[in-house]
């Protein structure tokens, strides 16, 4: 994100080499690159335009997959005339919804090719003949400054290019053109106090680099769980404290060749592990031996941090 703001730096000389190159191979992985002219391509990240994330610049993936996961956007509460003269006439940032924006018709591309106007300040100085006496609303106005347009940038209706700039101009929001005033936005006072972690725009920036704000999508982040789920799986269940087993040990005819003992083992609270056992054949068919048969079932059955007691 540091080396993205960097990239809104619209001083080529004040920008880094790697900005530059970086900008230069982003441009070429835009969304839909043929709706933005080359000349009309000022600065990536303070115009309207998307990068395409399907289809990043090798050298430039991770920039592009944080860029457009986390999401960037120029903002700033009070920029400066300065700012407001510097920033693109083309692909405004400040666009205003549903105003159909004129970055492409024929006048737009004359006032770009022939005019050189790129940014808000060229469309002022383009505009400011308007309050010139000497201009006419015409195609064959006389004015010096149509002249010059007429004669040396061979545009062939300049009025036509001037009112294009002014039309243009009314297409991006009010606070984002010199010396005008949208509706005050609401300065935030200490008692006003934001959620943690809202952004707030800085009040006043000097450089376009500094209205630059990072992260704003925020709606794929996953959502915090106030409670983890409870697993009901058998192990996640603590072992209780202590336990006591009833064990009994039974000899059906004994002192006889078909003596056969049995283990009974029965939970203190009636659990479904209650269980009967015959001693294996092997084994001492005796009631002593499946009482102690029983006892040894019981220590299985019971967890090693759980106190044992067994009664017989
Ligand atoms: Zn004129
Ligand atoms: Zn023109």
């Amino acid at each position: 994100m540091v080396k993205a703001a960097s990239l809104a730096e619209p001083d080529p000389e004040e920008r880094s080499h790697w900005a530059s190159l970086a900008s230069h191979s982003l441009w070429q992985h835009i969304v839909n690159p043929s709706s933005v002219e080359e000349n009309a391509r000022t600065n990536l990240l303070t115009q309207d335009v998307k990068l395409n994330e399907r289809d990043p610049p090798p050298l430039h993936k991770k920039m592009v997959k944080c860029l457009t996961k986390y999401g960037v956007s120029f903002e700033t509460v009070h920029p400066s005339n300065e700012i407001k003269e510097d920033m693109p006439l083309w692909h405004h940032p400040g666009k205003i919804p549903g105003k159909r924006q004129e970055n492409n018709g024929r006048k737009a591309k004359c006032l770009r090719k022939k005019h050189a106007v790129k940014k808000v300040r060229d469309a002022l100085d383009m505009i400011r003949r308007l309050d010139d006496p000497q201009h006419t609303r015409s195609e064959v106005c006389g004015c010096n400054a149509c002249d010059v347009d007429r004669t040396v940038r061979r545009c062939l209706n300049p009025h036509a290019c001037v009112a294009a700039a002014a039309a243009r101009l009314k297409q991006i929001r009010p606070k984002w053109i010199p010396n005008t005033n949208e509706a005050p936005e609401p300065t935030p006072t200490t008692a006003d106090t934001t959620e943690e972690g809202d952004f707030k725009p800085p009040a006043g920036i000097t450089t376009l680099a500094q209205g630059l704000r990072a992260m704003t999508r925020r709606t794929d982040e996953p959502k915090e769980r106030e409670n983890p789920p409870v697993r009901w799986r058998a192990e996640t269940i603590p072992p209780p404290a202590e336990v006591e087993i009833f064990i009994a040990g039974v000899v059906h005819a004994p002192v006889s060749q078909t003596a056969c003992a049995a283990a009974g083992i029965f939970i203190e609270d009636g659990s479904t592990r209650d269980t009967g056992k015959c001693i294996p054949i092997a084994g001492e068919q005796s009631p002593y031996a499946a009482e102690l048969f029983a006892a040894l079932e019981a220590t299985k059955m019971t967890h090693r941090d759980t106190v044992l007691t067994i009664t017989s």
